[in-house]
């Protein structure tokens, strides 16, 4: 059965009003779904998103917003194998399948686990220290992170239809913005059951995401300058997209990944009975044939030593030569099929073109066969393999992305030139080099590196645990200079940060601290009444300070404290070699015992609502303590932050030590938890 896909505007399901475009299937050329976004309002669907989904978000604390998707993870977890039987009509086996629905899962849950661990529960993020700004500290800076007060639009490529609009919706939501979704219409209907599973959730507040199945009409004609574009696809429409009269205007801010010529280069070093020779054979044929090559961050370009050339081609006709095309539906090990037959005729043309630069030698586009496959109605499409005839000359080949299971050898002859070649790409996602010589590497790392987001070094001591060539990860950097786009994904909290606008305040430190529920030095610090490690979490205030009494230290107590501990090194023990160092006056206390005597002097040592010590966080050294010199210290309330289990908080503490002429000697944050009885 054909479905009609929905689009979901103001919260409501909506059938097309005509103009449906059909959507086949990869396997056979079945209809499976048709699409239109006929008859939409975009207009309403962005003021809905601004006046209804933006304020429901911001309602919530960055923290609660990542429990919700924590709790959509787990919901959609129970219920992906909907998501991967439909997605085989698109030509995705199991194998593709967990990289889309699974990867998208595991990128999901990474920002609801960053979002609880890495922002704060406060309504913006405070980013970086307090900058000094004037000589007696009355006025400093702070830069802020606050949620935009608009909406993100992604348009999605059609090879990721799940992972592509979970990787970009867990970011914007965690920010607090809503995020109208419009994915390819070649796999929308993948998208379309996703966005039901969510919508059927209720997890999500009203407004905070719409999608839309079919094209995005005039939706960015009603864009301004709060609003984000975050657009995967190729770069002809990325150009399109960004030159849009409105888009320019408003300087909208737009995040864009778009196709990339990737290279994999074995290292000059290497030779056919090394691990690495084996290692680089098996990558580039996994990333050629996994989803059917159909990946942004595919091998295209295989870069080898001129005289390996031969070797590294034989060899992988002979690993190519084992690659079976199969039904997604039944066969998790063989090949599937492209997700169209239109998507085969580009890979086709795309080849032609290659082959002006380029001869095969594997394959032939016009010819593939397989075991209960239908391989004219379907959409299968056999791997090819090109050999650059003079690399230095080819300019095609650097410039001509076949996105399909297509690769192309080019040979150079030193290292300068591998770069070189390397370069001519004008910017990709990622690049991975197999090498075992830390020459070899540190050249090609340092050469490559400006051209691309991520550089995967592979050789026999990390290829069991790494993570291949492919895989963009939640943990670090999805993206790439010039023509893959500029854009950052993923990258931790990077791409969160895309969806909040950064403003730098400049006030005095009781204004800031105030703002920031942050204390730092300058602003007001009340003595406390009563010692503070008495106070609960509830009870503690920002800026609540006490003054110990003075400690001298002697002599006795450091050779004490060198004997007991067993540092008896020569600048708390030789007077003579301690003198001599340049950083000392002669012998001094150890960093160690001013930390301790300082505890002795703050703590207070009944038990109450503190309960642990658990770090220190930015702690220096500032001057020396020579014996008999006098210390004391202040200790003031500098944040708190709620733990995650509800009985306790977190406070963390400024701590300055200073010596008897007010000079300090050391400076740390102490991190505690508190005890936080029900309110
Ligand atoms: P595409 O044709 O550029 O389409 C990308 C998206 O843009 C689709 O949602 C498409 O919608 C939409 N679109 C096309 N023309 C538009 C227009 N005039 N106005 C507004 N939206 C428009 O790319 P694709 O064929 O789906 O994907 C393959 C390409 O994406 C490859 O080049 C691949 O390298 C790249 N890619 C990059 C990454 C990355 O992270 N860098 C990831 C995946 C894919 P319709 O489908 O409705 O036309």
């Amino acid at each position: 059965m054909t479905i009609t896909l929905q689009s979901l505007v103001c919260d409501r399901w909506v059938a097309p009003e005509g103009g449906l475009v059909e959507i086949a299937s990869a396997i056979d050329g079945r209809p499976v779904a048709r699409a239109s976004s006929a008859g939409l309002d975009f207009r309403a669907m962005v003021d809905h998103a601004r006046t209804v989904g933006g304020p429901n978000l911001r309602k919530l604390s960055f923290h609660q917003r990542a429990d919700m998707l924590k709790a959509l993870g787990a919901y959609l977890t129970e219920r992906k194998e909907q998501l991967y039987s439909l997605a085989t009509e698109a030509g995705a086996n199991r194998r593709d399948n967990a990289i889309d629905i699974d990867g998208g899962l595991v990128t999901l849950a990474a920002f609801a686990s960053r979002g609880r661990r890495e922002l704060p529960d406060t309504p913006f993020i405070s980013e970086g220290e307090v900058e000094s700004l004037s000589k007696r500290g009355s006025f400093v800076g702070q830069h802020i992170l606050v949620p935009r007060r608009g909406v993100a639009v992604h348009i999605n490529a059609f090879n990721f239809p799940c992972w592509g609009l979970l990787e970009k919706l867990a970011p914007a939501l965690l920010a607090g913005v809503p995020v109208i979704a419009k994915p390819a219409t070649a796999t929308a209907y993948v998208a379309e059951a996703l966005v039901k599973l969510i919508d059927e959730s209720k997890l999500l507040p009203q407004g905070a995401l719409q999608l839309i199945c079919g094209s995005i009409g005039d939706l960015l004609d009603h864009l301004n300058g709060q609003d984000v574009i975050a657009f995967t696809g190729s770069l002809e429409t990325s150009e399109k997209l960004q030159a849009h009269p409105n888009v320019a205007r408003h300087a909208i801010r737009f995040i864009a990944e778009r196709d990339s010529l990737n290279a994999a280069i074995l290292g000059a070093d290497v030779t056919p009975d090394a691990p690495e020779f084996d290692l680089f054979v098996r990558e580039i044929v996994r990333e050629m044939t996994a989803k059917a090559g159909q990946k942004c961050t595919a091998i295209r370009r295989v870069l080898v030593p001129r005289a390996l050339e031969a070797a590294v081609i034989d060899a992988l006709k002979a690993k190519l030569a084992e690659v079976k095309l199969g039904d997604p539906r039944t066969d998790d090990k063989a090949m599937g099929p492209l997700v169209s037959r239109a998507q085969r005729e580009a890979v086709r043309a795309a080849i032609a073109t290659l082959q002006s630069e380029a001869e095969i030698v594997f394959g032939d586009p016009n010819a593939c066969a397989g075991d209960g496959i239908d391989v004219e109605a379907g959409a299968y499409f056999a791997p090819v393999l090109l050999r650059a005839r003079e690399p230095m000359q080819a300019r095609l080949v650097h410039a001509t992305e076949a996105f399909g299971p297509v690769a192309t050898v080019l040979a150079y002859d030193d290292v300068d030139q591998a770069i070189e070649l390397v370069a001519r790409g004008e910017g990709s996602l990622v690049a991975s080099l197999f090498t075992y010589d830390d020459a070899v590497a540190e050249q090609m790392i340092l050469g490559v590196a400006p051209f691309h987001g991520r550089l995967l070094i592979v050789d026999r001591d990390d290829a069991a645990e790494s993570t291949g060539h492919g895989t963009p990860l939640p943990a670090l950097l999805h993206g790439g200079p010039g023509r893959a786009g500029g854009g950052e994904e993923l990258g931790g909290l990077r791409s969160v940060h895309h969806y909040l606008q950064r403003t730098a305040i400049q006030a005095s430190p009781r204004r800031l601290a105030a703002l920031t529920g942050t204390w730092s030095r300058g602003a007001p610090a009340p003595a406390a009444e009563v010692h503070p490690f008495k106070l609960n979490f509830n009870q503690l205030e920002i800026g609540q300070s006490i003054e110990t009494a003075s400690r001298p230290i002697t002599l006795d107590d450091i050779e004490h404290f060198a004997h007991f501990t067993g540092d008896t090194f020569y600048a708390h023990m030789d007077e003579a070699a301690a003198k001599a160092n340049p950083f000392f006056p002669g012998r001094v206390a150890h960093g160690y015992l001013i930390l301790a005597f300082a505890a002795g002097l703050f703590v207070d040592p009944a038990p109450g609502p503190l309960l642990a010590n658990y770090g220190l966080d930015n702690l220096r050294f500032l001057k020396p303590v020579s014996p008999d010199d006098t210390i004391k210290v202040k200790l003031t309330v500098k944040q708190k932050s709620p733990a995650r289990r509800p009985e306790y908080g977190e406070v963390r503490w400024d701590v300055e030590v200073v010596n008897q002429n007010g000079e300090p000697v050391a400076r740390y944050d102490l991190l505690t938890m508190s005890a936080r009885p029900a309110a």
